[in-house]
């Protein structure tokens, strides 16, 4: 809406003092009546027009101002929706990324002991291999069986056996180093993986049998022992895939089976340690 200015008081004011001098009998015949009557017409016609011509800007601009109002209403609506869209989806690939990793460790772990399962342990053992090579650095890999362990099954039930399994798993990883894997290969068998060591390995395979020697059946008489026996052999660089070294320690641990179980057998001598 246009304000009036002072101008236009201004024009008002003449048009009515005109206005009222033709109004007045006195200036009638005057030369010029005739000429300021016309000229009060025209000014009057154009204030008319010039009056329309306002309203018509005037209600353009409403249209223009409304238009404008409603379409930032409606960006603003859109930019929360899509504010919304961005949370739920962000929200959505986060839920994904959280059940892929949940997938991803369910697939790769024994769900009885909590340790890595067989899978797990293949794609380690390639990796490790891989990086040995790559390195020139040894790898050495022990395969552990529990002794007898179809007895404890016998005598006590599945239930212990399952309970041994898990402490037996517990006992190697409390004593392995940080860096060292460990998994369940299958059944009562453990395969251990020591990146970077050689023969040292063997004082750390000495441990985890004292350890197992020294395990207690749940709910047991005292003095029942568990034994346990491994097959060690440090991984061969040239060898590709998992099965080379795992078949050497597996040949290896039937050989400790045979020798009476409860102990450790290695090649370490038949080979060169690199380190
Ligand atoms: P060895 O000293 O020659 O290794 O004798 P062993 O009795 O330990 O070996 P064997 O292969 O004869 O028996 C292994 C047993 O392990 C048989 C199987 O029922 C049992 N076993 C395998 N997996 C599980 C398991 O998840 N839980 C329980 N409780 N027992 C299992
Ligand atoms: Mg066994
Ligand atoms: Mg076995």
């Amino acid at each position: 809406m246009v304000e009036p200015v002072e101008s236009d008081f201004a024009d008002a004011r003449i048009v009515e003092r005109v206005r009222q001098l033709l109004d007045d009998p006195a200036h009638v015949g005057n030369p010029l009546f005739e000429p300021l009557a016309e000229l009060l017409q025209l000014a009057t016609r154009q204030g008319e027009r010039m009056e329309r011509l306002i309203r018509i800007a005037d209600g353009f601009q409403g249209a223009a101002m409304e238009r404008h109002e409603s379409l930032v209403a409606s960006y603003d609506r859109n930019l929360r929706r899509l504010e919304k869209v961005v949370r739920i989806s962000d929200l959505y690939h986060e839920g994904m990324r959280e059940l892929s990793e949940s997938l991803q460790a369910a697939a790769t772990t024994d769900p009885l002991t909590g340790v890595g399962n067989r899978r797990f342990l293949m794609e380690r053992l390639s990796e490790e291999q891989d990086r040995a090579r790559r390195m020139g650095r040894p790898l050495t890999l022990a395969l552990l069986d529990v002794d007898r362990f179809k007895t404890v099954n016998d005598r006590y039930g599945h239930e212990v056996g399952d309970q041994l399994l898990c402490q037996v798993a517990d006992t190697i990883r409390g004593h392995l180093r940080e860096y060292d894997i460990c998994g369940r290969w299958g059944g009562e068998e453990f395969l251990l993986l020591f990146p970077e060591a050689g023969t040292e390995v063997m004082k750390a395979c000495e441990r985890v049998l004292d350890a197992v020697r020294a395990i207690e059946l749940p709910g047991r008489p005292v003095g029942h022992c568990i034994t346990a026996s491994i097959g060690l052999t440090q991984v061969d660089y040239s060898s590709r895939g998992y099965s080379e070294g795992v078949n050497r320690a597996d040949a290896l641990l039937y050989r400790a089976k045979e020798l009476g179980r409860d102990r450790i057998v290695h090649d370490f001598a038949s080979q060169s340690p690199a380190d």
